[in-house]
């Protein structure tokens, strides 16, 4: 079949099975970026309520980067992969400094934005100002490499290459964003990880691994490797007149610009109270004592797990110093509300607001 046969086919499928969703009622590119970032690695039903709470806070690239990016990770909060969040901010920022608040058109110059990646500039040029570019994410290629029965895995560089090209052997430069936005539909509707949908697809007759009777067996996967533990502890540190110490975590770390209560990773052969004393003089150059265990916490990250334990604890000797840390601050129990913590964090904040009960989650 044809590249522009299998093209309209598509566009056709499309157009009746499209669902309705609030970034493809605007071709505002500042809308289109903003969701094209939050859907990366995450479900659509999911980045629905943050879609519009964003907008809702900051509904121009001029608003957003005026905002701090405290303000900016505080409506982020529970999205997760905040190196979004933060290279969503700086770009905003780059773009009123280097380009008149207007967002570059083409993929090019959209590509040195920061947190820009391939996939992202092309989906912007192409949706928003027309660009023929392919833009292919996890969806689009999981339908390309059934329809050739590759046996390549998927995310290698080199496959990825080859098939943005053959994205781009069938993308009609008249329709570019529609067809980019029609073969990640297709991914995400029709062609799914797990039973794909194959009796309702318009590309069946052309698809080598339903022909080949193994689709469901493609792309290749990569055994899991059995992720790592850590294990890590965390202190609620009170002083005398209620207020308890946060620590925002460097921008350049994981969840960086985020709150947290201070605390670390364990060392071979460390009792938690000591882990947690050592953790805390380092990070902020004060001495706590620790009084008792207030919960223990387990979450997954992509790759590794940790048990996070924490425990009450006051404030003993010293001035805190942002040594380990961006920033740290004394807060009454009310105030916690105002920042934006990690999932952990925020559920430690959830307990102390319930009143505090020892427990296991
Ligand atoms: Fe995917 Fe089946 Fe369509 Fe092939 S026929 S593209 S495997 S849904």
């Amino acid at each position: 079949m044809r590249p522009t046969e299998l093209s309209d086919q598509l566009l056709r499928w499309y157009a009746a099975h499209r669902r309705a969703l609030p970034w493809r009622e605007t071709r505002d590119p500042y809308r289109v970026w903003v969701s094209e970032v939050m859907l990366q690695q995450t479900q659509v039903r999911t980045v629905l309520p943050y879609y519009a709470a964003f907008l809702a806070r900051f509904p121009t690239l001029a608003d957003l980067a005026a905002a701090s990016l405290d303000e900016v990770l505080r409506v982020w909060e529970g999205l997760g992969y905040y190196a979004r969040a933060r290279n969503l901010h700086a770009a905003a920022q780059r773009i009123i400094a280097e380009y008149g608040g207007r967002l570059p058109h083409s993929y090019a110059a959209l590509r040195r934005l920061p947190g820009m990646g391939d996939y992202t500039a092309a989906a912007i040029a192409s949706i928003a100002f027309g660009e023929c570019v392919p833009a292919v994410d996890a969806n689009a290629r999981r339908v390309l490499i059934r329809l050739l029965a590759s046996q390549e895995e998927a995310t290698r560089p080199a496959t990825l290459r080859r098939l943005r090209e053959h994205a781009y052997a069938m993308l009609p430069c008249d329709r570019p964003g529609d067809f980019n936005q029609a073969l990640m539909e297709l991914g995400a509707l029709i062609c799914t990880p797990q039973n794909p949908r194959c009796a309702e697809c318009p590309w069946q007759a052309a698809c080598r691994a339903y022909a080949l009777g193994i689709a469901e067996s493609l792309p290749r996967r990569r055994a899991r490797a059995t992720l790592p533990h850590v294990t890590v502890t965390a202190g609620v540190i009170r002083r005398a007149d209620g207020r308890v110490l946060i620590a925002q975590r460097k921008l350049d770390a994981m969840l960086g610009g985020l709150w947290e209560f201070p605390g670390g990773k364990c060392q071979d052969g460390e009792t938690l109270p000591e882990c947690l004393c050592r953790e805390v003089r380092e990070e902020l150059g004060i001495t706590i004592a620790v009084e008792r265990p207030l919960v223990t916490l387990r979450h997954g990250y992509t790759h590794f797990r940790i048990t996070l334990h924490v425990f009450v604890c006051h404030w003993v000797a010293g001035e805190p110093q942002a040594l380990a840390c961006a920033d740290w601050r004394w807060v009454t129990p009310e105030e916690l509300a105002a920042y934006a913590f990690p999932a952990t964090d925020r559920k430690i904040v959830a307990l102390l607001q319930q009143g505090e009960a020892a427990q296991t989650g």
